[in-house]
C-alpha cells in the first residue's frame, strides 16, 4: 500500500526558490559541498550511534558522487543513518527550508560583498543552483520504511515510499541544461579537490577504486607525532610549490580556543613578485575560504597552510569575522605562535635561523611596525647584517661598541659609503648594513619606541671616537677660502682634527635633515625635490692634515691664492666623491677642476 503526500511552498517561502537559483551566482559550485558535508554528518551519526550501541553495522563507511549522463543526474550517496518520512519532513521540509530562507534574509543585503559570502552555504537548499528537480531516497537505520522525496524548482514537493534496500541516502539532481558543466568529470574533480579533499569519510567519484579525499589530514594528529618530512610533502602537496618552506607551526589549541592547523613560510619567489600566501580556512575538515584576511594578520598574509576551526558556524559573514571574539582571538594565537617560532629559531637555532633572515626580515621588520604587541615579543630576535655580512642583534651591537654609547652607525650603500665605514673601523665600531627601503621606516619605528637607541649613518656627524684629543685651531682665512672654492650657500665649513691624518676632510649629513629629504625623495618617485639638494651637508676640514696644512701656508702668499682656491675646491669634490654620486654639473666641474690644477704644475 503506498502513502503518499503532497505539499506545496508557504506564502513565507514563495520567494525562496528564485533567490536560491540567483544567488551566490559565481559560487555555485559550492552546493557540492553542501551536500558531501551532509552525507558526512549522516556517517559520522551513524558511527556514533554504533559506538553507542544503538544501532550496528561492521562494513565500511563511504561516500559516492556519481554522474548519470543520458539521465543527466548528479547523485550524492551515502551510508549514514538516513532519514524517516517524518525526518524528512521535519528537517527538509521544515528546519532546512526555515533554514535557508533566514540565511537569504540575513544577508541579502551583503550580496555585493560577495567575496567571502560566496563561500559560505546555504546547506541542502543549495542543490537547486544547478537542478530543477531534487529527489531523495532515503532509508533510516530503524525499520521505518524507506522514503522518496522529490521537488520541483517551485518548490512543490511530494513524497511517497521508497524502494531501497540499504540504509543511507541518495540525494539525486536533475541538473539543468546550463549547469551541465557539473555533470563533467573534470569539473567535479576540480570542485571535490578544493572542498572535500579533507574530508572525514572516504569519497569516491563515479565508482573509482581510490578515494579522492585524505581522511585524517596531518594537522588533526599530534605534532608529537608528524616526521619533518611529512609537514614537507603536506606543504607541497597543498601549495604545489617545490621548495622547502622556510619554518612551519603546527597549532594545536584545545582549551580555552578550539582551533588545529599548520601554518607554512613559504620561502619567497624571486622569479614572480607574488608573494600573497593562501591560508585555507576549514571547518571540521570541511574547506570554507581562502585568505580570510580578518584571520590572519595583513603582515603575516604571505603565510600558507590550514586552518580547522571547528567553532567557526558555516555561515558566517564578513561582518560575522569582523566582529567575531573568537575569530579575534584566533589571530591574537597565530600572531603569538608566529612570534614564538621566530624566537625559538633565534634562541635554539641561530644559524639556521640566520640563513633564513633575509627572506624572513621584511615581514618581521613590517610586522613590528604593524602591531605592537608583536614588535614587543620579537624584538630581541631581530638581528641586523653589517657590513662584513656578520649578523648581530641590538643589544649584541650597543654591547660591543662602547666607544660610542646609544648610537647605532649603519650604512646604506657600502660601496658608496666605504671611506667612513673604513675610518669607523680604524675605530672598531661596528656599521651595520641597512639597505633596503623598510630598513629606514624601521629604524625610525624602533627610535620612537625606545629612546635609548639612536640610528646614525656612517655619514652623519663625525664620530667622537674618529677625532683625536686636543683643540681644534680654527682659521678663519682658510675657512672662507673653503666657502669660496664650493660656492653654495648651504654647504657649512667646519674644521675638526681627525686622527685619521690621510683624510683632508669629509662630508657628513644630519641625519634627521638626510632622512627627510630621502623619504621626500621616495614620495615623489626618486625625482630630486628643488632645494633639497645638499640638505644639511657640512665639509669637515681636517687640520691635522698635511695637504690642508699646505693650503693654509700657501694663503700668506697673494702669489699661490688661486693655486689655493683650486686646492680647497678640490679637496672638497674628494670629499663629494666620497660621499655619493656626483650629480653632472658636479662632474663636470671636478673634471675641469683637475684639468686647472693639473696645467699648474
Ligand atoms: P545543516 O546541515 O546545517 O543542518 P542542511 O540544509 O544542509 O543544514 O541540512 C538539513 C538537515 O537535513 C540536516 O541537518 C540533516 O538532518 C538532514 N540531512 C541532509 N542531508 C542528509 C543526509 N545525507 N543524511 C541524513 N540526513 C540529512
Ligand atoms: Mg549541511
Amino acid at each position: 500500500m503506498e502513502k503518499m503526500r503532497k505539499g506545496g511552498i508557504t506564502v513565507e517561502t514563495e520567494h525562496i526558490f528564485p533567490i536560491i537559483k540567483r544567488w551566490l551566482y559565481s559560487d555555485k559550485e559550492i552546493f557540492l559541498r553542501e551536500l558531501v558535508s551532509n552525507a558526512c554528518d549522516a556517517v559520522t551519526k551513524m558511527k556514533r550511534l554504533v559506538s553507542l550501541n544503538e544501532a550496528s553495522f561492521d562494513g565500511s563507511y563511504r561516500i559516492d558522487v556519481k554522474v548519470n549522463e543520458e539521465e543527466k543526474t548528479l547523485t550524492v550517496s551515502d551510508n549514514g543513518l538516513g532519514m524517516s518520512e517524518e525526518e524528512i519532513d521535519r528537517y527538509i521540509n521544515q528546519i532546512a527550508l526555515s533554514g535557508a530562507l533566514e540565511f537569504i534574509q540575513k544577508y541579502e543585503g551583503e550580496n555585493e560583498d560577495s567575496g567571502i559570502i560566496g563561500h559560505f552555504g546555504l546547506g541542502f537548499y543549495s542543490a537547486f543552483m544547478v537542478a530543477d528537480r531534487v529527489e531523495i531516497v532515503s532509508k533510516s537505520f530503524t525499520d521505518a520504511p524507506a522514503v522518496r522525496w522529490s521537488c520541483n524548482e517551485l518548490g512543490e514537493y511530494e513524497m511517497n515510499e521508497a524502494d531501497k534496500a540499504e540504509r543511507g541516502t541518495d540525494i539525486i539532481l536533475h541538473v539543468t541544461d546550463e549547469e551541465a558543466d557539473f555533470l563533467k568529470k573534470e569539473t567535479l574533480t576540480r570542485i571535490l579537490d578544493k572542498y572535500c579533499a579533507f574530508m572525514p569519510i572516504e569519497i569516491y567519484l563515479n565508482g573509482e577504486e581510490k578515494p579522492i579525499n585524505d581522511t585524517t589530514p596531518l594537522w588533526l594528529k599530534n605534532p608529537s607525532d608528524c616526521t619533518p618530512e611529512e609537514y614537507s610533502e603536506f606543504y607541497k602537496k597543498l601549495f604545489a610549490d617545490w621548495q622547502e618552506p622556510l619554518f612551519y607551526i603546527h597549532i594545536n589549541a584545545d582549551y580555552p580556543l578550539n582551533f588545529k592547523g599548520i601554518l607554512y613560510f613559504p620561502k619567497p619567489s624571486h622569479e614572480f613578485s607574488n608573494m600573497e600566501g593562501q591560508v585555507k580556512l576549514y571547518y571540521n575538515q570541511v574547506f570554507v575560504a581562502d585568505n580570510i584576511k580578518e584571520v590572519i594578520p595583513e603582515y603575516l598574509m604571505t603565510l600558507r597552510g590550514v586552518l580547522d576551526c571547528p567553532e567557526l558556524p558555516l555561515n558566517v559573514s564578513r561582518s560575522y569575522l569582523q566582529n567575531s571574539g573568537y575569530v579575534s582571538k584566533i589571530s591574537a594565537h597565530i600572531v603569538k605562535k608566529v612570534a614564538d617560532k621566530i624566537n625559538s629559531l633565534f634562541n635554539t637555532e641561530r644559524e639556521k635561523y640566520e640563513g633564513i633572515w633575509d627572506d624572513l626580515k621584511p615581514f618581521v621588520e613590517y610586522g613590528c611596525m604593524r602591531d605592537k604587541k608583536f614588535l614587543d615579543k620579537v624584538k630581541g630576535s631581530v638581528i641586523y647584517k653589517n657590513v662584513d655580512d656578520k649578523y648581530v642583534t641590538l643589544s649584541e651591537y650597543t654591547e660591543k661598541n662602547t666607544k660610542e654609547a646609544g648610537k647605532v652607525f649603519y650604512a646604506t650603500d657600502k660601496t658608496q659609503q666605504s671611506r667612513y665605514i673604513a675610518l669607523l673601523k680604524e675605530e672598531e665600531i661596528d656599521v651595520l648594513l641597512l639597505d633596503s627601503i623598510i630598513d629606514s621606516q624601521f629604524i625610525t619605528h624602533l627610535e620612537q619606541e625606545n629612546a635609548d637607541v639612536k640610528f646614525v649613518r656612517c655619514d652623519s656627524d663625525i664620530a667622537a671616537a674618529l677625532k683625536s684629543e686636543g683643540e681644534t685651531v680654527e682659521n678663519e682665512v682658510l675657512k672662507e677660502l673653503f666657502v669660496e672654492a664650493i660656492g653654495k650657500e648651504k654647504t657649512e665649513v667646519e674644521f675638526a682634527s681627525l686622527k685619521n691624518e690621510k683624510t683632508p676632510a669629509m662630508i657628513t649629513l644630519s641625519e634627521q635633515e638626510r632622512r627627510f629629504s630621502d623619504m621626500m625623495k621616495l614620495y615623489s618617485r626618486g625625482e630630486n625635490m628643488p632645494g633639497m639638494d645638499n640638505m644639511g651637508e657640512k665639509l669637515i676640514v681636517n687640520t691635522k692634515n698635511a695637504l690642508i696644512e699646505k693650503i693654509s701656508t700657501m694663503l700668506s702668499d697673494p702669489a699661490k691664492k688661486e693655486t689655493a682656491k683650486l686646492l680647497a675646491k678640490q679637496v672638497y669634490m674628494l670629499a663629494l666623491v666620497s660621499q655619493r654620486t656626483l650629480t653632472a654639473d658636479e662632474l663636470e666641474a671636478f673634471v675641469n677642476n683637475n684639468v686647472d690644477i693639473l696645467s699648474n704644475i
